[in-house]
C-alpha cells in the first residue's frame, strides 16, 4: 500500500561520491526521499576532473576478486546488497586479471544515471550554493 508523501522520511546525504552515491541510492531504496547535495561542477577539488557522481580520482581498480582477501569479500558483500558502486563497475569491468577494474568514465556515467533517474533521489549542488541562492531571491523580492 502506498504510504502517504507527509510520512516518507527525508534525509540529505552530502557529496555524491562512491559513499554518497551509495547511500542515497540504498536510501532511496527503501522509499527514502533523498536530498543529495554535489558541489562539482560549481565547486571542484584538487583531486577531482569532472562534474560526474563516483569520480575515481586514483586508481581504476578495485582490487583482487574473491572470498579469500578483504577487498574481494568487501565487493561480495556490497555486489549482495545490490548497491550501485558494485553493480555499476562489474558492469563497466576491464580485463585486470583478478582484480576488479573499470573503465572510469563509463563508470562515473552509469553511477551518475543511476542516481539521477532515481524518482526519490534530489540533487543539487551545496548548502553553501543553495543558502546563497535562497539569500540572493530574498534580495531581490524585498
Ligand atoms: C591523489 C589521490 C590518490 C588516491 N589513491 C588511492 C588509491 O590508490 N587507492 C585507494 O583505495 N584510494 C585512493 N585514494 C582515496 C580515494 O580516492 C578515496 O578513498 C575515495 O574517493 C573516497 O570516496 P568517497 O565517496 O568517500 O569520497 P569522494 O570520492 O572524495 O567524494 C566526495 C564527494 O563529495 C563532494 N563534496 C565534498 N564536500 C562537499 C560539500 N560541502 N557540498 C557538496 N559536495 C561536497 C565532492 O565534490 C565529491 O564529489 C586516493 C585519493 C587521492 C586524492
Amino acid at each position: 500500500m502506498l504510504r502517504p508523501m507527509t510520512s516518507v522520511p527525508r534525509i540529505t546525504v552530502i557529496g555524491a561520491g562512491m559513499a554518497g552515491s551509495d547511500a542515497a541510492l540504498a536510501a532511496a531504496r527503501l522509499g527514502v526521499r533523498v536530498d543529495l547535495y554535489e558541489q562539482r561542477p560549481v565547486k571542484s577539488t584538487p583531486a577531482h576532473h569532472t562534474d560526474r557522481f563516483a569520480e575515481l580520482v586514483c586508481s581504476n581498480s578495485f582490487g583482487g576478486e574473491g572470498a579469500n582477501n578483504a577487498k574481494g569479500l568487501l565487493q561480495a558483500e556490497m555486489a549482495a546488497a545490490g548497491g550501485v558502486v558494485l553493480t555499476s563497475a562489474q558492469a563497466t569491468r576491464l580485463p585486470a586479471g583478478g582484480a576488479l577494474a573499470v573503465d572510469r568514465e563509463a563508470f562515473s556515467d552509469r553511477v551518475t544515471e543511476r542516481v539521477r533517474a532515481h524518482p526519490l533521489v534530489t540533487v543539487a549542488a551545496t548548502m553553501d550554493d543553495a543558502a546563497e541562492k535562497a539569500a540572493e531571491l530574498a534580495a531581490a523580492a524585498a
